[in-house]
Parts: C-alpha cells; structure tokens; sequence
C-alpha cells in the first residue's frame, strides 16, 4: 500500500524570502520522518528557489506546481508550460476551484492539462468539488471528474491524483464530515481504480486531520491555508504517518 500523501498548496502567497524560509523549515522538521509523502507547491515564481531548498532533503518531500499550460512552447504570454515545470517538478495541481471560477477554466481545458502532464511523465493532482451541499453532490463531482478526464485513456487513471475539495469548505474553517469525504472518495475510486490516490481538501488543520486518516476513500490531504505556517503543516503530516 503507497504512503499516505500530504499536499501543500502555497497558492498566491510567499514573497522570494518566506518561500525559502517556509522550505528549509518544512524540509528540515520532515528530514527524519517517514512513512509520509510530502508535496510542496509554491507559486510558479519560486519553484527554482525551493528545489534548491528541497534537493538535499531526501525522498520525503517534493516539490509540484499550482498550474501550468498545456502547450509545450509559443506566443502565450505569461504562462508556464508542461515542459517547464517537468525540469522541477514531479507533481501539478490542475482544476483547482479558483482556477474554474477566476479564470473560467472549463473540464475540457483541464483536461487538456491532464493529458500534457501525462504525456510528460508528471503525476496531475486533478481537483473536483461541488459548489454547494446538496443532495446530488456525489453526482455533481463524478460529472465534473468524468468531464476532466476527457480523451484522457483509462489505462492512465492510475497515474492521477485525484483531490476531493468540496468548494464550500476550502478557506471556511469548515470541512466535511469524514464519512461524507470518504464516501465520495470512494465513488472517485470506483471511476479512477482501487489503488488510486484520492485527497481530501477543505480547510484541514493540525486540529482536524484525524478526520480524514483510516478512511477507505481517503489517502491523504491537499492544505491550503494551514500549509502556510511551517510548525502545523509540520503537525499534520507528522498525524498522517501511519493515518492511512
Ligand atoms: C485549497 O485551496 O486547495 C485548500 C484546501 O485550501 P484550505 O486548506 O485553506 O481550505
């Protein structure tokens, strides 16, 4: 069985000096714990600066992007391309909510993303989550996962993490109830395969992560907000060794 897996999504946060400080911190509180999988995704801007923080610090922790573009290369000002990312990174973050909303991201643009991070050997953290708590919400997410995964061959679903992150739940200090994650991430399973990786994101804490560890659905948590301070990002993933 792989490890449990603890994201930490940065989103548009840091300055050059937190990022290295926030790095070294994590880097060097996680360089003797194992039985974690741990990924650091900072803004595009700092990628190089926490790699070179990062590349002494073994095989607990690795670095992904928040997002990136498809194409490989050309005239798109302002964007960061697969192949880019590929010389830093392992991992990407694609179909974040914020990216949906802000920047109307639609299911055929990301999946477009997931089939170029394939193609490059990198490993997408596709995200999906419903809008609000309803009573078709388990449908809602497939919908949005089956549309994501558009053209992308089934013989590839094992290499794609999937992150559950009901929108009503990220940044409120209000998260799902752990039965409720587990049984959407366990109708994930039944699309994406037994072994696949499912996260569970939405406003997880050091307080709260014991909800979402010894879950079926659930292998692990995608942080926002708690991701920002070194010392509780530390705490939960130290409460996912051994969670899964
Ligand atoms: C997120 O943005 O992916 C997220 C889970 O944020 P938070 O932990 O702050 O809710």
């Amino acid at each position: 069985m792989s490890l449990p897996l603890v994201v930490a999504n940065w989103k548009m946060n840091t300055s050059l000096a937190d990022a290295s400080v926030l790095s070294t911190l994590i880097r060097n509180n996680l360089r003797n714990i194992s039985g974690v999988q741990v990924v650091l995704c900072p803004p595009n801007i700092w990628l190089q600066e926490v790699a070179s923080v990062l590349e002494i610090s073994g095989e607990t922790v690795s670095l992904g992007a928040q997002n990136c573009y498809p194409e490989a290369s050309g005239a798109y000002t302002g964007e960061i391309s697969v192949t880019m990312i590929k010389d830093l990174c392992r991992y990407c973050i694609v179909g974040h909510s914020e990216r949906r909303h802000y920047f109307k991201e639609t299911n055929e643009f990301i999946s477009e993303k997931v089939r170029a991070l394939l193609a490059n050997d990198l490993i997408p953290i596709l995200c999906v989550g419903e809008a609000h708590r309803a009573d078709n919400s388990v449908d809602l997410v497939i919908a949005q996962l089956k549309g994501s995964l558009d053209d992308v061959e089934k013989e590839d679903y094992g290499k794609i993490i999937v992150a559950y992150e009901p929108i009503w739940a990220i940044g409120t200090a209000d998260s799902a109830e752990s039965d409720y994650a587990d049984r959407v991430g366990q109708r994930i399973k039944q699309i994406m395969g037994a072994e696949a990786t499912v996260l569970y994101g939405g406003s997880v804490t050091a307080e709260n992560i014991e909800h979402f560890t010894g879950l079926d659905g659930i292998d692990g948590v995608l942080v926002g907000g708690a991701s920002l301070k070194a010392s509780e990002f530390v705490k939960i993933c130290e409460k996912m060794v051994g969670g899964k």
